[in-house]
């Protein structure tokens, strides 16, 4: 690994200074440390300087609800999410999903922060001998290679999953990030931080240089929204997920009043089905309805040579998210 300086400031002040034009990339916040030690181990990131947040009193902290919703400092680790009675209370998918994340002593460490900007499990961008396109490279070698956990979804040049399951969870449950830098705070939803890796930007999101993560914020939802997260794994512990699905639901009587279905493990970012949640919405639950939207939500789906077992697996959490979410009556108002 190659050396670097570590500095831990008190201040976002300081620590904007630290990360500002004259790092240039160089210079990365560090969190938990469980994704970004990693990868420098590994000689995938090589920064030249660490900024630890964790001493940063200035940073929004803990899990607290006001009249605008659910905010989450950016330093909540997955242990405070899992055990927050408020979020398993308001936001049941949440907890569900961090969970099933990792282990006790990584959910421990990592924060919600970090989770959100952890890179690809790929296992070729996580070997420092592929030079692969989304490290700066020219082509993707699990397009023709290795590819049982890629995408199915928005794949190409890379085809990489997200990893992240609260990801797709803060996604279902209309989150937005709120973002500071040394120019101000300004907030993005969940829909608009992620982002397919494209030319310009072979990142996952649409973070800039020099701002960080101050907090999520949930949006206060309707009495009688019901939320849930489903993940398949090949394993029972700490293996990512082979595909996810989080789904948030409200219902009137029978009837589906609102609805958002995010797919995980498909696509380098949360996969959204917006199609599906069109058939979904103003329909009565019943008959062949989930059976229906799980073809719709797997439609454009493009498997590469090793990864079509994926659809299937998806079209059984997808019609169990959504059984589950709606097996009683929720009192209508
Ligand atoms: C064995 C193993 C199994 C795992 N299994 C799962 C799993 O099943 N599901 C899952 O969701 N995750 C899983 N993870 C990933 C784990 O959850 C993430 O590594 C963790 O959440 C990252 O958080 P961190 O605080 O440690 O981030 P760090 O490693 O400190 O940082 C990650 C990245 O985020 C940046 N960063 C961190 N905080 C901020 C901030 N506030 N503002 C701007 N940039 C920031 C860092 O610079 C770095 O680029 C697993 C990890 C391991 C090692
Ligand atoms: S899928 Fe993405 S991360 Fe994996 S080898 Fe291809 S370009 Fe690299």
């Amino acid at each position: 690994m190659k050396t670097f300086e570590y500095d831990s400031p008190e201040t976002l002040e300081e620590t904007f200074s630290l990360l500002g034009p004259d790092g240039e990339g160089a210079t990365r916040p560090l969190a938990g440390g469980t994704d970004l030690l990693t990868l420098m181990k590994a000689d995938i990131v090589s920064p030249d300087r660490l900024v630890n947040l964790k001493r940063l009193g200035e940073l929004p902290s803990g899990i607290k609800e006001t009249g605008d919703g659910v905010t989450l400092g950016a330093l909540t680790t997955l242990t405070e999410i899992e055990r927050s009675p408020l979020l398993r209370r308001r936001c049941p998918a949440l907890t569900e999903a961090a969970s099933l994340a990792a282990t006790p002593q990584l959910r421990n460490m990592a924060t919600i922060g970090g989770n959100l900007l952890q890179r690809p499990r790929c296992w070729y961008y996580r070997n420092s001998l592929f030079h692969c396109w989304l490290k700066g490279g020219d082509d993707c070698p699990a397009c023709d290679g290795q590819n049982q956990y890629h995408a199915l979804f928005g794949g190409g040049p890379c085809y990489a999953v997200h990893p992240s399951d609260l990801a797709p969870a803060l996604l279902a449950l209309d989150a937005e990030v709120i973002l500071k830098s040394r120019n101000g705070e300004r907030r993005v939803s969940l829909s608009e931080f992620f982002a397919l890796p494209e030319e310009g930007r072979r990142t996952e999101t649409t973070i800039r240089e020099g701002e960080l993560v101050t907090a999520l914020r949930i949006p206060p939802h309707p009495e009688g929204t019901r939320s849930t997260y489903l993940k398949a794994m090949d394993r029972k512990v700490w293996a990512f997920a082979l595909v996810g699905v989080a789904a948030a639901v409200r219902l009137e009587g029978k009837r589906i009043e609102e609805v958002r279905l995010v797919l995980n493990g498909v696509a380098p970012v949360p996969w959204r089905v917006r199609e599906a949640e069109g058939e979904l919405i103003g329909s009565e639950v019943g008959g062949e309805l989930f059976t229906h939207v799980s073809e719709t939500a797997l439609k454009g789906a493009r498997p590469l040579e090793h990864n079509a077992y994926k659809i299937p697996l998806l079209k059984t959490l997808i019609r169990r998210a959504l059984e589950t979410l709606t097996e009683t009556e929720v009192p209508s108002g």
